[in-house]
């Protein structure tokens, strides 16, 4: 059977193919510079791309320079592009195991084409380390489950799974039919096709990838104060939405401190507004902390926060409340003029079956928090008190 394409021009085109890639991850890596997995697709993909390059000059360049020197580009090229995408799904890869392969790899490729030439030897070596780096990147992907976008991860997973399945197939075929020669035998075949295809889509996913993380950031941040890195107004109605109804559905309690930090115009007054940042910033800090990790903390204004307390009735959010103005109380906040400190009142609320929305409990522990207020500042007040 006479091949369409003869395997230097299927050589060529994956170099063309490459090249491709590698110019849209380095754009890629330019446009997202704090993002470290981008700039390791792109480096990996030009050593590739360069690999690929020395790789199909076979024949017309000197063998140290096709078959040495274009695998030092190859193998840590893929191995860095590889673990670029483990890096993205949170997982920290064995570099120096990785380039330990490599070093051994590249070593005995050296060996058996200049010392010992044996080609079907090193088409083997270098499978096996394709190998090795696919299967390792194609279990991240499809076991990841912190990583952003995990069905972007799932699809990039199957593409390695492919690509694994087809090098295994070229590495059977070495193993058993030891005559590789420069004609397109089919796994040789099928293994580039797969790569050509296979390449591109890695690229658009992992484009992809980034851009859909960009977003969670961004979406991310718009809930988030900016000085304090409490959770904002926004948040706050995203999450009452939801708490709001879970509440109402399976009939638990739910609860609301209202907090504002005593005579802080005052303190603004007397040490200026940048210490009563520092202060907004330390009495955030220390509300949070005295808060169980499924309550929710945010700023709702100026000097004013909210705590949202599910599962939580009103006399456990009288302790709770109790203690976070304890917390708040005992936290030191350093200043030029030395360590001060601030208090804060609390008013607390209950969600009961009257209530249809939270704004009325909200009202209510507001009222309650105004009474504390008048009763002296530095306490906890809640509805009916
Ligand atoms: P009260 O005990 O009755 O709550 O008195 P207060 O002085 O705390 O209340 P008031 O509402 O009169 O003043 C709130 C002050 O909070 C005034 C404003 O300058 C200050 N403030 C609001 N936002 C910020 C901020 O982002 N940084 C700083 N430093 N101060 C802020
Ligand atoms: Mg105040
Ligand atoms: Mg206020």
């Amino acid at each position: 059977m006479t091949p369409i394409l003869d395997i230097r021009t299927l050589v060529l085109i994956y170099v063309g193919v490459t090249i491709g890639q590698a110019v849209v991850l380095v754009y890629l890596w330019s446009v997202q510079r704090n993002y470290p997995p981008a700039k390791d697709w792109a480096i990996g993909s030009l050593m590739m791309a360069i690999g690929l390059f020395l790789f199909a000059l076979r024949n017309l360049a000197p063998v140290v320079l096709t078959e040495i020197v274009s695998n030092l580009f190859l193998l840590p090229g893929l191995m860095l592009f590889n673990f670029g995408i483990v890096k993205a799904t949170d997982r920290k890869p064995p570099l120096k195991l990785g380039l330990a392969l490599c070093t051994v790899a590249n070593g005995l490729l050296a060996w058996f084409t200049v010392g010992a030439p044996n080609y079907p030897a090193s088409v083997l070596i270098q499978s096996a380390v394709f190998l090795a780096f696919d299967l390792y990147t194609a279990h991240a992907c499809l076991t990841t489950r912190t990583a952003r976008g995990n069905h972007t991860f799932r699809i990039i997973g199957i593409v390695f799974v492919v690509l694994t399945i087809v090098c295994s197939w070229r590495v059977a075929g070495g193993v058993f039919d030891l005559t590789f020669s420069l004609s397109p035998t089919l796994p040789r075949l099928l293994w580039i096709a797969t790569s050509l295809i296979s390449f591109p889509m890695l690229t658009v996913l992992l484009t992809l990838h980034t851009s859909q993380r960009l977003q969670d950031e961004i979406h991310a941040q718009a809930r988030r104060d900016t000085l304090t890195d409490a959770y904002n107004r926004r948040a706050l109605i995203e999450f009452a939405d939801k708490e709001w109804s879970r509440s109402v559905r399976h009939d638990y309690p739910l609860s609301i401190l209202s907090v504002d930090i005593d005579h802080f115009k005052n303190f603004n007054d007397q040490h200026g507004h940048q210490t009563g940042d520092v202060a907004l910033v330390q009495v955030s800090k220390a509300a949070q902390a005295a808060l169980r990790s499924d309550d929710f903390w945010c700023r709702y204004g100026g000097e004013e926060f909210i705590a949202l307390l599910p599962n939580t009735t009103k006399e456990q959010a009288m302790a709770v409340a109790e203690r976070l103005r304890q917390a708040v109380e005992n936290t030191t906040i350093s200043s030029p003029h030395g360590s001060l400190s601030v208090s804060v009142s609390i008013g607390v609320a209950e969600r009961s079956s009257n209530h249809s929305s939270l704004s009325e409990v909200l009202a209510i522990s507001d009222a309650a928090l105004y009474r504390a207020k008048t009763a002296g500042r530095n306490r906890v007040f809640a509805d009916g008190d």
